[in-house]
Formats: C-alpha cells, sequence, structure tokens
C-alpha cells in the first residue's frame, strides 16, 4: 500500500505550502478519487505519489520503502516500472499505431518486446474496444485515443494506475466509457486507482473520496452507491470533516 506521512511541499515565492497532508493511507487495490478546485493541489498530490515532485518535507512510502529519499533517477524508474499513467490530454505518440503506443512504455524501457507482451497489448487494445490496432492514433477520435492511453496504462500490470482528469477533454458519452473501462480494468487486474476528477460519474464510480481545498484534506470518506442514500442519482459522500 501507500502511505503519505507528514507531507509539505512549497514553492518558491509562494508565501503557503501548496500541499499539506498530515497522512494518507491508500489500501492495495483501493479505487481513489481526489476533487477540489483548481490550484488546490491534485495534480501536486499525485506528482508526489508517482514520485514526479519530491516533497519539501515528509515520506511517501510504497511498501516500506520511501520513495522521497530516493534520487530523481531511482524516482523514474520506479514510477517506469509501478506506475499506469492516464493524462487529460492523452499524451499518445502521433504517428504511431495504437498498438505501438501501447507497446511504448516497454520500448522505452528497453524491455525487449516479446510475443507475450504483444498478444497482451492486443488483448487490452480489443478489450477497450479498439478494433484496428494498427491504425494511426491521430486518425482515432478523443474518446479512442484516450482508451488506447488506458490499454497503455495496464500493459506492464502496474501496481498503482493514476489518471489525472481522464475524462476532462472527453464528451458526456465518450468519457462515460472511458470512466468504465479505467475503473472496471484497474478492478480486474487488482491495480490501484487513484483518479483525480471533476466527473460525478466517474466519482460515483470508485470506493473513497479525497477533497483537498488549498492543500489540504478537508473530507475522505465512503463514495455512497446509488441506492445506498435512498436517493440515487448524484453521489454523496460520507464527511469526515467539514468542507
Ligand atoms: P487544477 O484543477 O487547476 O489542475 P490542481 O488542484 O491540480 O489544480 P496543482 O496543479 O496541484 O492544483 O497546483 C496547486 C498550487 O501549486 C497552485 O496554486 C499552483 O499554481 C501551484 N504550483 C504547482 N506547481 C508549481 C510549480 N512548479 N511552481 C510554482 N507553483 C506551482
Ligand atoms: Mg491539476
Amino acid at each position: 500500500g501507500l502511505v503519505l506521512d507528514d507531507i509539505s511541499v512549497s514553492f518558491p515565492g509562494l508565501a503557503a505550502p501548496v500541499l499539506e497532508i498530515a497522512r494518507l493511507a491508500i489500501t492495495p487495490g483501493e479505487a481513489v478519487a481526489v476533487t477540489g478546485p483548481s490550484g488546490s493541489g491534485k495534480s501536486t498530490l499525485i506528482n508526489v505519489v508517482t514520485g514526479l515532485e519530491r516533497p519539501n518535507r515528509g515520506r511517501v512510502m510504497w511498501a516500506g520503502e520511501d520513495l522521497a529519499r530516493r534520487s530523481e533517477a531511482a524516482r523514474d524508474a520506479w514510477r517506469a516500472a509501478n506506475v499506469g499513467l492516464v493524462m487529460q490530454d492523452f499524451h499518445l505518440f502521433p504517428g504511431l499505431s495504437a498498438v505501438e503506443n501501447v507497446l511504448l512504455p516497454a520500448r522505452f524501457r528497453r524491455l525487449s518486446v516479446d510475443a507475450s507482451m504483444k498478444a497482451r497489448a492486443l488483448d487490452l487494445l480489443a478489450h477497450v474496444g479498439i478494433a484496428r490496432p494498427a491504425q494511426s492514433v491521430e486518425t482515432l477520435s478523443r474518446g479512442e485515443m484516450q482508451r488506447v492511453a488506458v490499454a497503455r496504462a495496464l500493459l506492464k500490470r502496474p501496481g498503482i494506475i493514476v489518471a489525472d482528469e481522464p475524462t476532462a477533454s472527453l464528451d458526456a458519452e465518450a468519457g462515460a466509457v472511458v470512466g468504465e473501462l479505467l475503473t472496471e480494468l484497474s478492478r480486474k487486474e487488482g491495480a490501484t486507482l487513484v483518479a483525480v476528477t471533476h466527473d460525478d460519474r466517474l466519482v460515483a464510480r470508485l470506493d473513497r473520496q479525497v477533497r483537498l481545498k488549498a492543500g489540504r484534506i478537508v473530507a475522505d470518506g465512503p463514495v455512497m452507491r446509488e441506492g445506498a442514500t435512498g436517493e440515487g442519482g448524484s453521489p454523496s459522500m460520507a464527511f469526515a470533516s467539514s468542507d
């Protein structure tokens, strides 16, 4: 699992830290939504979790090891091996096919792309509904592009999938499909999922919602499933504290 302990992140010239977290523990396999207003520290939080950003203070404990103490190169290697990333604007490589994009992280890591890895890439693409894996990615729709990115994030069987606004660049229909595939595949593969999102329908698919405001956790609780409150409709949550 992951434990953030006594984290503080500051940037030069800013009066207050942009992130201050006393403790945040995420259990393996948990699906967590990170929500909050613009500038509240959501991206900074996931950058700390994935080792892109080193906090000024505190520990980022992964399976008993403190990621924050490791060098940038070590954190990059750790991230490449353990994290599947899905970004708002897809981050696909133009001029390459869908299947080549899915295999790209393995190529960057200079892993030999053998027949079984290719087969897995094709399986994942079929699962996310990409019928022509040899199609060049710039000819895909935006929803299809994000589905390729979801397949790519899962290729190396990462322990954790981290998504920053995975549905925000998509229309409602494409966003619903991507949200479902992302949560369903993460669960099926046993991966932890941490998704920064403003999308209520994506939040409703996850187990837990952590809400940030001005760099602090102001609420943390289970996402109430439709029907559990007797109302249905938009998701609500059990607030651990007031917002
Ligand atoms: P959004 O919803 O707009 O993506 P966010 O919740 O992801 O917002 P962050 O990107 O984590 O917010 O930023 C939190 C705060 O930290 C903001 O005030 C931002 O301007 C500041 N910040 C982030 N990165 C840097 C940096 N490298 N240098 C200086 N300030 C930064
Ligand atoms: Mg952000």
